[in-house]
């Protein structure tokens, strides 16, 4: 029996590799491989992710699916294609965008990232949800990186497609997307039957910085060792390698990341002006928030005697305040 879904795998492939053939290959992809090639995408980094060009077209590939004899409503479904109007006529959904391809978990594509090449919006288009692309329940090129992963026992965890391939770029080979939402359950499971640690490499913007707050406690409840790798301010991991090179980018970001608590502290006092005593004192407020939180006797002493030295307070006082909150927690 076949997979009542084949159709639409099978036109996924054929899609892909139609666009990566004209981004390649075809005058109209010619202004995409500038774009690219100023970006610093090598054509192995193409390659190896299959990077696509959707032309400027409303029926360029609605036709040519057609005639391989895939019907166009199938195909919208599926996602490849959109509707408009009455009769709900198909066309082509991507239209003069790069095209990033996302692989399910057996390395097949299920759905696209579209992203324009200029600042038109949206930057990037995806494709619609369905049974097969569920955004929750994958990790853009989790496929690709996992044999690293389980190598390396660890996987650097980004917001973004770029970032991902970047950073191959770079010799980080386990890494992989969220996608741009907030982790499921099911993304931690997926890293965490391959890897016991999982680096989270961020942008380097508040979103970023929440996000990868929040992300830690969901990777953490699923039983991994999570570390940061934290970007400066106004840096995504492409921005700072374009900027600062690969090497310093796989040394210094990656190859030294940040605990958690070390960036909980990080980020506090980034919103701060810790010469004013009344900031000192909100970021004293919030460490110890975070110390009672910490599910062991000797972290939480450790992490408190380092306040103390920090700010020169009382120990007494400390341990205290930090008796408070853990009775207010509980
Ligand atoms: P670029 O470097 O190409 O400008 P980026 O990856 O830095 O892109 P961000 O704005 O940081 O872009 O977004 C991170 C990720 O979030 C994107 O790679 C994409 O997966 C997702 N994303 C961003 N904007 C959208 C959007 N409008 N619709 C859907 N997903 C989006
Ligand atoms: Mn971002
Ligand atoms: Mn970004
Ligand atoms: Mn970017």
């Amino acid at each position: 029996e076949e997979n009542p879904r084949s159709s639409w795998y099978k036109g996924h492939e054929l899609a892909a590799k139609l666009y990566h053939h004209l981004l390649l290959e075809s005058p109209e992809g010619k202004r995409a491989r500038e774009y690219l090639r100023a970006r610093g995408f090598t054509r192995k980094m193409i390659e190896t992710f299959q990077i696509g060009f959707a032309p400027e077209s409303w029926n360029f590939l609605t036709d040519f699916l057609r005639k391989r004899g895939f019907e166009p409503d199938d195909m919208a479904e599926a996602g490849l294609l959109a509707r408009k109007g009455d009769d709900g006529r198909p066309f082509d959904r991507f239209r003069g965008r790069i095209m990033f391809p996302i692989w399910d978990k057996r390395g097949k594509v299920i759905a696209f990232g579209g992203r324009v090449l200029d600042e038109g919006s949206p930057k990037y288009l995806n494709s619609p949800e369905s049974d097969v692309f569920n955004k929750g329940r994958l990790l853009y090129h989790f496929h690709g990186a996992r044999p690293s992963i389980r190598r390396k026992n660890e996987a650097v965890l980004f917001e973004g497609y770029v970032d991902v391939i970047s950073a191959y770029r770079a010799g980080i080979e386990h890494g992989t997307g969220s996608l741009g939402t907030a982790l499921s359950q099911e993304q931690a499971r997926m890293i965490r039957r391959n890897a016991d640690k999982v680096i989270l490499c961020f942008d380097g913007d508040n979103a970023g910085r929440q996000a990868s707050w929040k992300n830690a406690d969901i990777l953490q409840a699923a039983g991994l060792e999570v570390a940061v790798a934290m970007l400066p301010q106004g840096m995504d991991p492409d921005d700072y390698i374009q900027h600062h090179g690969p090497e310093r980018f796989a040394e210094t970001i990656v190859g030294r990341p940040l605990t958690m608590m070390e960036f909980k502290s990080a980020f506090l006092k980034e919103s701060k002006n810790m010469d004013m005593e009344a900031d000192q004192l909100k970021y004293v407020e919030e460490m110890l928030k975070e110390i009672a939180a910490l599910p062991k006797a000797i972290e939480q002493d450790h992490y408190l005697r380092q306040l103390q030295e920090e700010f020169s307070l009382s120990y007494d006082v400390l341990k205290q305040e930090l008796g408070e909150k853990i009775k207010n927690t509980v």
